[in-house]
């Protein structure tokens, strides 16, 4: 085999080529559909299993091993430093390129009509209802949750993650023979996550097939056609931000070249846009910031988990082009207010929404509701949201991996200086 196959990048990337020419010819299939529909399930309960044990053990090493009580705080510190100045960034772009690409007004006139409204409007977003919200006292509340057990049982991250700080945080300052038996334990049971992580990523290739092929041959090209302009001005703005952006805010912070890091990420966001969930990708992401771009277990296993749930740049991008695509096809032309104002909230409500597919369905409706706009504004863009999900998670999840990298220089660490970048995730 070819040295380039070897590497699970190539064969994800390879497997997605495959994925969309087979979802196009095969798209009238059942019996296609089914199978991969299977298969790709299959990926997905992989991925998934693994998340909660995942979170907790991450979270309990990187509490035991941080060096001392105040770097948490500074850790968080930067984290959330982090978090405001990327979505700020990221929901600017969004801003700038629809108000300069406009692809709500179609020659001069709204595009409302001539878009039509999807009937499937009250399906989806009461499908999407439970996924998490974009309410604010909704994040706290899901802060704390009453029960661990049953919030790990709803994959309501944000609890775990609350308990599990909680919970490491006192465990590191137990005395010395107690603290030093659960460091060994919790690190044993976080590496032991890893492996089980690298056998499943080992089946990515065909996991990416399944649910890529099974997208394309679903959603089909014509349900492009009036939507093109929005979908290609969400796509431009994705790609600058992760092309543009992020790698010169990851070069200015942390001096490492963003072409290195995305090729080092490459099986991370080839997950993220196949399975348009960052929490589903957070073991695939752990496994490539620590192994692939050398950030210690303490700063990945702090950072990622967090990020996987709390910063979510391309969505909160989308759900500000969103809204103004919306404004703009029921002919509103928002003032300056009115355009701070849904800012403000994408980046609030990006916060709250879970990393699974389609959440940021609920946060649009929140801010169309927030500046009076019929939230059967959702239907215009259903028909494209599927593949914008891919590209927003897999922004999302690049967004996680350059502020762990950027965090971890903040800490003294030297990514990429003391790894090897291309060293293939292991079983
Ligand atoms: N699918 C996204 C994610 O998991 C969330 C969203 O924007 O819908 O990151």
């Amino acid at each position: 085999m070819p040295e380039a196959l070897r590497q699970l990048h190539w064969q994800i990337a390879i497997a997605l080529l495959f994925a969309v020419a087979a979802g196009a010819l095969l798209a009238d299939s059942a019996a296609f559909i089914s199978v991969v529909d299977f298969l790709g399930q299959l990926f997905l309960n992989g991925l998934r299993m693994l998340i909660v044990p995942l979170i907790i053990t991450s979270m309990m090493q990187a509490m035991l091993n941080l060096p001392a009580a105040s770097s948490v705080g500074r850790l968080g510190g930067r984290l959330v430093g982090w978090i405001t100045l990327s979505t700020l960034l990221a929901v600017l772009v969004g801003l700038l390129l629809v108000n300069t690409i406009e692809p709500g007004v179609v020659d001069g006139k709204p595009a409302g009509e001539a878009l039509g409204l999807d009937a499937e409007t009250d399906t989806v977003m009461a499908r999407v209802q439970d996924a998490g919200t974009g309410d604010i006292a909704g994040i706290f509340l899901r802060m704390l949750p009453p029960n661990i057990v049953e919030a790990a049982a709803e994959s309501q991250m944000l609890g775990i993650i609350v308990f599990s700080l909680l919970f490491g945080f006192f465990a590191s300052r137990l005395e010395a023979p107690l603290r030093d038996a659960q460091t060994r334990f919790w690190q044993g049971a976080y590496e032991t996550m890893l492996r089980i992580t690298g056998l499943i990523m080992r089946f990515a290739p065909i996991g990416v097939f399944a649910l890529v092929s099974e997208t394309v041959a679903k959603t089909g090209w014509q349900a492009f056609g009036p939507l093109l302009m929005f979908f290609l001005c969400v796509a431009a703005a994705l790609l600058l931000h992760l092309l543009l952006v992020l790698p010169v805010l990851l070069k200015l912070l942390a001096g490492v070249s963003g072409w290195q890091h995305l090729r080092a990420m490459m099986p991370a966001l080839l997950t993220a846009f196949s399975t348009s969930s960052s929490a589903a990708t957070l073991p695939v992401s752990i496994d490539c910031v620590q192994r692939r771009a050398g950030v210690s277990p303490s700063t990945a296993g702090f950072v990622l988990p967090l990020g996987a749930t709390i910063n979510m740049n391309g969505t909160a991008l989308y759900e500000c082009a969103a809204a103004l695509f919306i404004a703009q096809a029921y002919g509103l032309d928002l003032s300056l207010s009115m355009q701070f104002l849904v800012v403000m909230l994408a980046l609030l409500t990006s916060v709250g929404v879970a990393g699974v597919p389609s959440a940021s369905l609920v946060a649009i409706a929140v801010i169309l509701g927030a500046v009076g706009l019929p939230l059967e504004g959702v239907g215009l863009i259903l028909a494209v949201d599927r593949i914008l999900d891919m590209m927003r998670t897999a922004v999302n999840v690049y967004g996680d991996t350059c502020g762990a990298v950027i965090i971890a220089r903040g800490e003294g660490e030297a990514p990429y200086r003391n790894s090897a970048p291309e060293r293939e995730t292991r079983a």
